[in-house]
Formats: C-alpha cells, sequence, structure tokens
C-alpha cells in the first residue's frame, strides 16, 4: 500500500538532495519517487547520497511538469515552509500522514516538494487539494528538502504502522483525479466565459478563489459528475438563449 504514496520533487537543484530523499523514503518504506523538472538528472553524488536506495532513484519517473505527475492521484499534498498570500486548506504533518494512508487505498496519493531556493510557485501549490507545514522555528522554518520529506514520510509510516493488524479499514470517499479536477476548471471557467461572469482576458482572481473553493469543498466523485452535469446544462442553457436572440 506504501507504493500508492509517491514522494514528488519539483526543480530540484542539487542532485545530492534527490539521492537524500531516496535514502530518507526507504527508510520508512516508501519507494515510488517522481521528478518533476529537476535541474539536474540522478548523477554519481545523488547515488553516493541514496548509499541503499538506489533502486529507488533507478526507478524514478521523471516529467517536465507537475501537472502530469500527479495526473492520476486522487489526493495530493504540497509541501511549503510559507504561508502565501492566498491560504489554501491546511494540514499538520500527523493529519498529512492518516489521510495519506487512507486515501491509499482507493488511489495513487502524492506528497509534493519544491525547490531548495524557492519552493513551490503558487500555481503548483493551486493544484493540490491540500498544503502542509512542518511547524518548525518561525524565525528559521525552512528545512532541508530531505529533511523535510523524512520528516513527512514518518507520519505516513507511523500512520500507517498504526492501521497494520486492524481489521476493519475504514473507507473513504472516492474523489476525483487531480486530471479531472483540471478539467472541471477548464469547463467551469469556459461555463462563467460564456455566461459573461468573467471575461477571460481579465480572469483576476476569481477562478483561483473558485479553485480553493473546491478544493476546500472536496467535492466527491459522484458530486463532481454532478458539478460536470451543471456546467453542461448552464452552457446548453446559454447558448440556446444567444441563439434565440440572433
Ligand atoms: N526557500 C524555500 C524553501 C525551500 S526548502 C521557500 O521559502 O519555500 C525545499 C522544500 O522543502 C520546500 O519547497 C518544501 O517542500 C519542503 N520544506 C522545507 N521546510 C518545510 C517546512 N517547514 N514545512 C513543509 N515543507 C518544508
Amino acid at each position: 500500500m506504501l507504493e500508492q504514496i509517491r514522494i514528488v520533487l519539483v526543480g530540484t537543484t542539487h542532485t545530492g538532495n534527490i539521492g537524500s530523499v531516496a535514502r530518507a523514503m526507504k527508510t520508512m518504506g516508501l519507494s515510488s519517487l517522481y521528478l518533476v523538472a529537476p535541474k539536474e538528472q540522478p548523477d554519481g553524488q545523488a547515488y553516493a547520497l541514496a548509499a541503499g536506495a538506489s533502486d529507488i532513484l533507478a526507478q524514478a519517473k521523471s516529467f517536465d511538469s507537475l501537472a502530469p505527475a500527479i495526473a492520476d492521484c486522487g489526493l495530493v499534498v504540497g509541501s511549503s515552509a510559507r504561508s502565501r498570500t492566498l491560504s489554501w486548506p491546511m494540514l499538520e504533518p500527523r493529519e498529512c500522514g492518516l489521510k495519506a494512508v487512507a486515501e491509499a487505498k482507493q488511489q495513487p496519493v502524492a506528497i509534493v516538494f519544491g525547490r531548495e531556493n524557492s519552493g513551490l510557485s503558487n500555481e503548483e501549490l493551486q493544484l493540490c487539494n491540500y498544503h502542509v507545514c512542518i511547524n518548525a522555528n518561525p524565525e528559521y522554518s525552512s528545512l532541508n528538502l530531505a529533511m523535510a520529506v523524512q520528516l513527512l514520510c514518518y507520519e505516513v509510516r507511523m500512520a500507517w504502522l498504526g492501521q497494520v493488524g486492524q481489521a476493519e479499514i475504514e473507507d473513504t470517499a472516492n474523489y476525483p483525479t487531480n486530471e479531472q479536477m483540471n478539467s472541471f476548471y477548464q469547463h467551469l471557467e469556459q461555463t462563467l466565459d460564456d455566461t459573461g461572469f468573467i471575461i477571460k482576458q481579465h480572469p483576476g482572481v476569481v477562478m483561483t478563489k473558485l479553485k480553493r473553493l473546491f478544493s476546500r469543498a472536496r467535492p466527491e466523485e459522484a458530486e463532481y459528475n454532478i458539478l460536470r452535469g451543471v456546467l453542461t446544462s448552464i452552457q446548453r442553457f446559454s447558448s440556446a438563449a444567444k441563439q434565440a436572440k440572433e
């Protein structure tokens, strides 16, 4: 089940950190490592720091951007040392471990980590369902990348060990994948453009705020299908209204 929980590193600069991440993961029983646009592919330095976890490095998957690396995930948690201008639904590291383990039974789960110098971009953070922040010294809260991975993987392991041996494992809802939510946001934007609520050329913060609202609400798969149907019906209605005018 732990292989359903992937660690995604975005834009990593130091290959040594990639190696240290592989080691941190393996010590906690995680094995699925995804690399998004690393500055350099894993090299000798990465393998040296991975030590006995070189198998995880060798199997790491590479992507050019974040969206395709998490497209199939039902739960995506972005880790960030700072709170951004637009606050997002937050998890404590412990809750992050529990949620990841609970939801990994249904669909793949991703925990996403940012660049050493600048973290994750706002756009990348908005692709996530939740953000997780390790409550550190407010005067110096930025952990080394591999250490942040170690700590969150430890929480995943503790949550997983807590469940082992439990006869009845609670079922969680089925959620739309990240790819489905992105296509819903495009559908929503198109519909709001059709009705004249927003002007695509001047989107402002409306779409970002709506994304935050739906992240907070976390529609389940069945609710997601209803929302898509609602949008389609609005689009039909507004195109019929436009035709009647002409
Ligand atoms: N200077 C960057 C920090 C980058 S540290 C910034 O201000 O965002 C590299 C990555 O490690 C971060 O993107 C984040 O994914 C993770 N990380 C470091 N410290 C963290 C913390 N206190 N809580 C959660 N994630 C953290």
